[in-house]
């Protein structure tokens, strides 16, 4: 057993986070990942209306009596949903632990402290963290440079960035970006971390509910199969390297690129075909460097067995031998 502030805050058996995906995070996925003992989170914005979303924490609720989240990111988009909809239907299904992410949470913390729910906010550097503690969240996820998605603009290693966070802060923080095996798990601790946070990995299991041809090309993939986009923008984006995330790089190559030179190909929408239909090459998916990690398509609990068992394997055997 590894037994941290985070799984005490979270009521969680392991120190491991499913972290929330748009297009992954359905009930099938999060609902596995807290039954294998870790902390499954749904993706508040891949459900189309607030009332989509109410159903799909119930449907989470039918699949697993165990303690899961929800992520609700605010980011540009398209077309902006109404977060504060959102905000009301988690709360009003009775959810305890909100995962934010993208911007400061402190516009909803008054909601969330009325309704006892624990924040654990997602952000990409320490200033952010600190302001984010200072409003009132239970707890941080520091994601480093390695991570899937958005990561900022300072570009810091998480080997750097979580130490730094979980020295500077008095609330727990969880080391998010490149963690995907027991080594990496071991690592964060010895860091100061509380728990890891992985989606990649868990893109990369049997209940995640997307296409198996996305699967099998994480195995396929090394550790410089991710490109970065939108760093023109300052909403820099870690996807897989494809033809047509090459092509987004190639267009802000210029220099002058605006976001509506790149609208049609990196709207979520054509992502969401890549998940749903397996065609690679249709549009942008999220992917952390991590995903060179990836050799197989384990189930949930498989995997988050084998990830805690190998990490006290870790630090009884290989971290003892070690000492002098
Ligand atoms: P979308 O289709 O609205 O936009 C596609 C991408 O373009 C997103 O990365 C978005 O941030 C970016 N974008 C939109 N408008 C922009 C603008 N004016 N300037 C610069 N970049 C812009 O988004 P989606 O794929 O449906 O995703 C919905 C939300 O979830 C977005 O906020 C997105 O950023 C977020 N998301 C987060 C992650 C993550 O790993 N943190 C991954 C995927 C999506």
């Amino acid at each position: 057993m590894l037994k941290t502030r985070i799984t005490e805050l979270f009521g969680i058996k392991h120190p491991v986070i499913q972290g929330g995906m748009q297009w992954v995070g359905y009930a099938e996925l999060v609902s596995a990942v807290s039954n294998a003992g870790a902390l499954g989170i749904l993706t508040a914005l891949t459900q189309p209306t607030p009332e989509d979303l109410t159903k799909e924490i119930e449907r989470t609720r039918e699949m697993t009596d165990q303690p899961f989240g929800v992520n609700l990111t605010i980011l540009p988009t398209i077309t902006p949903p109404p977060y504060e909809e959102y905000a009301q239907a988690i709360v009003g299904a009775g959810v305890k632990i909100v995962e934010t992410a993208g911007r400061s949470p402190a516009p909803f913390m008054e909601l969330f402290k009325a309704y006892d729910v624990k924040v654990i906010h997602k952000c990409t550097s320490v200033r952010h963290a600190l302001k984010a503690q200072s409003v009132g969240v239970s707890a941080i996820t520091i994601d480093g440079f390695e991570c899937a998605g958005h990561p900022g603009e300072d570009d810091i290693p998480s080997l750097v960035l979580l130490p730094q966070a979980a020295e500077a802060l008095e609330i727990p923080v969880a080391g998010c970006g490149g963690f995907s095996d027991a080594k990496s798990l071991v690592a964060a601790l010895a860091l100061g971390g509380e728990a890891i946070v992985m989606g990649t990995r868990f893109m990369a299991t049997k209940e995640a509910g997307i296409h198996q041809n996305v699967k099998d090309l994480m195995m396929e993939a090394d550790e410089r199969s991710t490109n970065l986009m939108f760093r023109t923008m300052h909403n820099t984006a870690r996807v897989f390297k494809n033809s047509i995330s090459d092509q987004v790089v190639e267009i802000e190559s210029t220099g002058t690129a605006k976001f509506e030179d790149v609208k049609d190909l990196v709207a979520g929408q054509r992502g969401r075909v890549v998940f749903e239909k397996g065609d690679m090459e249709h549009g942008i998916w999220s992917a952390g460097i991590s995903v060179a990690r990836v050799k197989d398509i384990p189930t949930c609990d498989e995997m988050v067995s084998r990830l805690v068992s190998d990490a006290e394997d870790i630090i009884d055997g290989r971290l003892q031998k070690v000492k002098a």
